[in-house]
């Protein structure tokens, strides 16, 4: 029996009453606990503040990107310990856990790249220029000067579940580029491999003191204890999302939050779409991926998808034979494709919410009934809705393998009207070969979705699935997703950071605040 320990002040903390029970999703075993009993949680932002702050304020951007850099080998290195333990405490397949494994190392080097580029373009600097200076008097001499600086806080991440290493990585990719330390606390139902994760960065030893600290269990007290230049980023349920957000002390400090919530993803099939075309195998290929990969447990996988209606019974059809060749079962073995649910709350949460759905359509495939003796394995579940509009559809995100396909009729208003009922997502993934259509549905859905993913038979070959959250773009949406904003790039350093608007002679404020290549010939 593991007991995981928090890494708080430099030291390993192990909580040694109040522990919750970790389990093996697969055999429904305990194999481990945690807790954060006797924790000082001032204590720890105390730490972030006091040592965590001046050594990352240190390091330029070259040197920040080369921690990252090193933390994403170290991590890479305990890879496949790292494979091993999320098939025991997560229920990751091979293929699921090397997507999150594989994520976190992936973004820690995207911004490892970013800093050395950055390290290139300014040196030694460690503001980011915004834009280009701006004439604010009668002549170039007055002059204004935009740039972003560090915030001198901590940064707390609270993450989900689903993604342990994948979810810590590109938070603190982002926190630790820009000069920010990190308190990263994990979702529980899988807490043991951020634990393990945690271990090879603090082993790694690359990371100045007090930058990065890490916590197992409950957060007691540790939000109250935030303050002006500190901010919290959370990922989970948009109820969590409400509460954390709504805490008295974040409000009377003004602490930022960014939000990343649930999210009722959408994929449509355009009607022009011919059966047996790239972009149509394409569709069934992505959809069967992001309804099975993690078990569906992905803040990012399809839950509704709008089909016309000329082509829903060939689409069920295909989609079905895909998704009843998935082989279910113990995740360590290499032959499964799809292993259980985290945690006996999901597998509760999940059969409710099919019951839900199959009071307003049919089961195509799966369903309620047991498909193993043992362990929270739900089989994935396609249900036809009888309707595109109906209410439980667009506002219950089931975080399992299921998907309700809807049926649409050629009106494209009425269409994104539906697609916008989700109240604010993630991703809509979108298949067709007609641009006008799909120029019409873009821009009637884009304010309400954080990302819209194209395919056409023309990158049909090339497109990268939808669920994959890329480091380059930025992931996040308005409203039940969170209303937030992660990774994008540079876009990403920008929530640990201040941006200021510097005003003055312009011989010295673009020099000192202004893009090295950009200072003006005169003065
Ligand atoms: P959750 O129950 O909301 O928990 C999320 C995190 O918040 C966990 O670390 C949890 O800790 C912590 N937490 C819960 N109550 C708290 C409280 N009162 N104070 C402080 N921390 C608290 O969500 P989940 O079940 O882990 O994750 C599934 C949800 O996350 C899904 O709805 C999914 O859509 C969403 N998600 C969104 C994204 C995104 O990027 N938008 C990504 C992944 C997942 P414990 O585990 O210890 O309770």
């Amino acid at each position: 029996m593991q007991t995981l320990a928090s890494f708080v002040g430099g030291r390993w903390h192990e909580g040694q009453r109040d522990t919750e029970a970790l389990f093996d999703p697969t055999t429904e075993a305990e194999i481990g606990r945690c807790g954060s009993a006797g924790v000082d949680f001032g204590a720890m932002v105390q730490h972030a503040h006091s040592v965590g702050v001046p050594a990352l304020r240190a390091l330029s951007f070259s040197e920040r990107g080369a921690a990252l850099k090193a933390l994403s080998a170290a991590i890479h290195a305990v890879r496949d310990d790292l494979i091993d333990v999320s098939a025991r405490n997560g229920g990751s397949t091979r293929g699921d856990a090397k997507f999150d494994i594989d994520g976190a190392t992936g973004t820690l080097a995207a911004y490892a790249a970013l800093g050395a580029q950055l390290g290139k373009e300014l040196g030694e600097a460690r503001h980011l220029p915004d834009g280009d200076g701006i004439q604010l008097g009668r002549s170039p001499r007055f002059w204004g000067q935009h740039m972003w600086v560090s915030r001198p806080g901590v940064a707390v991440h609270i993450n989900a579940f689903n993604f342990p290493a994948w979810g810590m990585g590109e938070k603190m990719a982002c926190a630790l580029l820009a000069g920010v330390p990190v308190i990263e606390k994990a979702g529980t139902p899988s807490a043991m491999v951020a634990w393990r994760m945690a271990k090879a960065i603090v082993d790694a030893k690359v990371l100045p003191p007090g930058a990065f600290q890490f916590l197992v269990g409950k957060t007691g007290d540790l939000l109250d204890h935030l303050r002006l230049m500190d901010c919290l980023a959370f990922t989970g349920g948009s109820g969590t999302g409400l509460l954390l957000k709504g805490n008295p002390s974040l409000l009377r400090h003004n602490v930022r939050v960014n939000l990343e919530a649930d999210s009722l993803n959408a994929a449509i099939l355009g009607p022009d779409v011919e059966v047996g075309s790239d972009t149509w195998n394409l569709f069934l290929t992505n959809v069967a991926v992001d309804m099975t990969q993690k078990a569906g447990q992905k803040c990012t996988a399809v839950r509704r998808i709008f089909a016309p209606k000329h082509l829903v019974a060939d689409m069920v059809s295909a989609l079905v034979e895909r998704l009843q060749a998935v082989k279910l079962g113990d995740p360590a073995l290499a032959e499964t494709r799809m292993g259980p649910l985290a945690s006996a709350r999901q597998f509760k949460d999940v059969r409710a919410g099919i019951e839900k759905l199959l009071k307003v359509g049919r089961a195509a495939c799966g369903g309620l009934d047991k498909v193993m003796e043992r362990g929270y394995f739900v089989a994935p579940t396609l249900i036809v809705a009888e309707r595109a509009d109906v209410a439980v559809v667009h506002q219950e995100e089931v975080f399992g393998p299921v998907a309700t396909v809807l049926p649409y009729d050629g009106d494209v208003g009425a269409l994104t009207a539906l697609v916008n009922r989700g109240g604010g997502g993630l991703v809509v993934s979108l298949y067709s070969n007609d641009r006008a259509f799909t120029d019409q549905v873009v821009f009637g859905i884009a304010p309400y979705h954080g990302r819209v993913w194209i395919a056409s038979d023309r990158v049909a070959d090339q497109a990268l699935q939808p669920g994959m959250v890329l480091p380059q773009t930025v992931h996040g949406g308005p409203g039940r997703a969170g209303g937030g904003e992660e990774l994008g790039g540079a876009r990403g350093l920008q929530f640990y950071m201040q941006r200021t608007a510097v005003q003055g002679f312009q011989g010295a404020v673009a020099k000192s605040f202004g893009r090295p290549d950009s200072a003006p010939a005169t003065a």
